[in-house]
């Protein structure tokens, strides 16, 4: 108000937090944007398309961005045939801090699971695009207000984490310039819960050769759908053998080996209600713990499957792996776990927890290949979905002010 005589001092500069408070629709607007390039992986839909857009948001937020397109030998190499017409691309951001001695990396994928069903609005809200949106809107907070990390800033927006993130997360370990001392993968640890581990997976497909023969005259044939059924069975016995592996989690919480059989099953081709089924394929998600050895796993259940085999009279099987991801965990002593907790506690006022994700992420390139304290926490979870946009803003803001929290109370 003029006139009333009061004394004006020096404008107090905006926290970031503040900044993220005010600035929350641009967030959302960014996520809208970002959901509306539908990155289903398979195929790699639309992977130019939405890592330009990311180069130029990361260099509007002060960074230099650049985007790394995987040579086409190496996706001759590494991708099935259907998928070699789409294109692999990783984009790195860094923000080097005059005065900054350590690196920390903040890396999420854009990639989505494809759409089954009816649920297209919004995939990829949480997983992950959130994160992406919700560490730009913080590391904008931070330029905008003038607040100096105390580390320098890598970001990575990678390829294919819903299949096996050789071309992504995997191939920026080995050849983008990168040399992080810490890392932050933004998903895996939401809410109160610190992420610093997660296991691993094994992806197996298991056909059954059986003989076809006319439906009339069963006993000529050898019945695929038959065999499988007795093979899946015996596998309640293998569920029960690998249980006994466990982890504890910082949190208390006990996880067991796992495995889930038939999450895509199959007859073969020209199956007919008077023809003896002569194929039959199911899946195998194998869970592999930190503490197990991931050779050794898989080689145990192909072999425990291939006995099973002999046991069922003219069952004949081939084994196929589909994909796989490595475990990783580390037990949280390091300060940059604690450092990260104090951020989770100030930004949410909760107490806070170390938790190990059951679900596989791209930690275990950090945490296993660059050997480097790596953590997982973003926004994640079933809130963030679009339909319900109160609850969506909250956590993206709270994960905004997290990663600036941490940016500004950890220097390494
Ligand atoms: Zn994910």
């Amino acid at each position: 108000m003029a006139g009333t005589g009061r004394r004006r001092g020096p404008p107090t500069p905006m926290s970031p937090s503040l900044y993220i408070d005010r600035h929350a629709p641009e967030l959302l607007r960014l996520l809208r944007q970002l959901v509306r390039i539908p990155t289903a992986n398979p195929p790699g839909d639309r992977y130019d398309e939405i890592t330009r857009l990311l180069t130029r948001r990361l260099e509007a937020t002060g960074l230099s961005a650049r985007r790394y397109e995987i040579p086409r030998p190496l996706l001759r190499r590494l991708l099935p045939a259907d998928q070699q017409g789409y294109p692999r691309y990783n984009v790195l951001g860094k923000w080097a801090v005059p005065g900054a001695a350590r690196t920390i990396h903040f890396n999420a994928h854009y990639d989505v699971v494809p759409v089954s069903g009816g649920w297209i609005y919004g995939r990829g809200t949480a997983d992950m695009k959130g994160s992406i949106a919700s560490l730009l809107l913080g590391l904008k907070a931070l330029r905008a207000t003038q607040t100096r990390p105390n580390l320098n800033v890598e970001v990575s927006f990678t390829a294919d984490e819903e299949t096996d993130s050789l071309l992504g997360t995997g191939w920026l370990v080995e050849h983008a310039p990168i040399d992080p001392d810490y890392a932050v993968v933004m998903e895996g640890g939401e809410g109160n819960a610190v992420c610093c581990g997660h296991n691993g997976v094994v992806w197996l497909e298991v056909t059954v050769h059986g003989l076809a023969c006319h439906g009339s005259r069963p006993q000529d044939g050898i019945n695929a759908l038959e065999k499988m059924s007795a093979l899946v069975l015996a596998l309640d016995r293998y569920k029960t053998l690998i249980a006994r592996h466990k982890l504890k989690s910082p949190s208390g919480r006990t996880i067991r080996a796992t495995i889930n059989v038939g999450g895509v099953f199959a007859g073969g081709s020209g199956a007919k209600i008077n023809t003896v089924p002569a194929q039959a394929s199911f899946t195998i998600d194998r869970r592999v713990l930190a503490v197990e050895n991931h050779a050794a796993a898989e080689r145990e259940l192909r072999a425990f499957l291939r006995a099973a085999a002999r046991r069922i009279p003219q069952c004949r099987i081939t084994i196929r792996k589909v994909s796989e991801n490595f475990a990783c965990y580390r037990p949280p002593s390091h300060p940059f776990f604690a450092a990260m907790a104090g951020s989770v506690r100030r930004v949410r006022r909760t107490r806070t927890i170390f938790d190990v994700s059951t679900g596989f992420n791209d930690m275990h390139f950090f945490a296993a290949e660059l050997k480097i304290p790596t953590l997982g926490y973003g926004p994640g979870g079933d809130q963030c979905h679009a339909v319900d946009e109160r609850a969506a803003v909250k956590e993206l803001v709270a994960s905004a002010k997290i990663y600036a929290d941490l940016l500004t109370t950890f220097s390494g």
